[in-house]
């Protein structure tokens, strides 16, 4: 049985005092979701506020990143550690921002789910094909290529812990929604690997979020379908409203 996670990540949005603010108004509109893991993810400065504010609630916390070292010479990098140390929970891995804009790799994506594990966070790992990739019918090539590089060496233990982000980059931040159907069928093919190289254990119980301009609209859409067991959500989740109306599916 897989509980449905819903998770806001925030981003480079919300100074602490946005962000705390946030939580309090959120509270009270998501206290009655018990039939959903809520996380969120605010920048790293925020994280302890956040943390703080939402402890004895249903809310979770998660970083945006982290670096793979335990410490280090890495200016302007955090450890898990550092992480954990605030109250946070969950860490985002490999999100196509970090693989775009930092050139993130999938080793480095993997070397991070290592340091990730061992420090007791939970990895929410993102993969996804670009606009490119898409067109040239080459979804599962990118999706195997980031899955084996990704989560190369995990035992199955270790694998157990984690969740996957399918999010087509494509429709991050765009507005262009992957149908139910299209998301439905990435996120089979992605099944289907864990299948392939972790027995149909893991497959069963591994959760698959989606990820990619969810909007309180099209949230009930995409978890209707078989194999989506959750939502990844950018700009739709920095209000509280929108957020918690995604949270509240069920009740859309
Ligand atoms: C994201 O950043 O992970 C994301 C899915 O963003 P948006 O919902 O804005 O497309």
């Amino acid at each position: 049985m897989r509980v449905p996670l819903i998770a806001g990540n925030w981003k480079m949005y919300k100074t602490i005092a946005e962000a705390v603010e946030f939580v309090v108004r959120l509270k009270p509109l998501v206290t009655a979701a018990d039939h959903c893991e809520v996380v969120v993810a605010p920048p790293f400065t925020a994280l302890r506020a956040v943390a703080d504010a939402a402890k004895g609630t249903n809310i979770a916390v998660a970083a945006q990143d982290m670096h793979w070292d335990k410490e280090g010479a890495h200016t302007g990098d955090i450890s898990a550690a550092m992480i954990a140390e605030t109250g946070a929970t969950h860490v985002i891995i490999g999100h196509s921002e970090r693989r775009q804009d930092h050139a993130e790799t999938d080793e480095q994506v993997n070397r991070k789910i290592k340091a990730a594990l061992t420090t007791g966070l939970t990895p929410i790992v993102c993969v996804g094909e670009t606009l490119v990739e898409r067109e040239a019918a080459r979804m599962e090539e990118v999706l195997r290529r980031q899955f084996q590089g990704g989560f190369a060496g995990l035992t199955p233990p270790e694998f157990s812990r984690i969740i996957i982000a399918y999010e087509p980059v494509w429709a991050i931040g765009t507005g262009r929604t992957a149908t139910p159907e299209m998301a439905a069928e990435s996120h089979r093919f992605l099944r289907g690997l864990v299948r392939q190289s972790l027995g149909e254990t893991l497959a069963a119980q591994v959760r698959i979020l989606y990820g990619g301009s969810v909007k309180p609209d099209n949230i009930r859409g995409l978890m209707a379908q078989d194999g989506i067991d959750g939502a990844l959500v950018g700009g739709a989740s920095l209000k509280p409203d929108s957020f918690a109306a995604i949270v509240n599916y069920l009740r859309s």
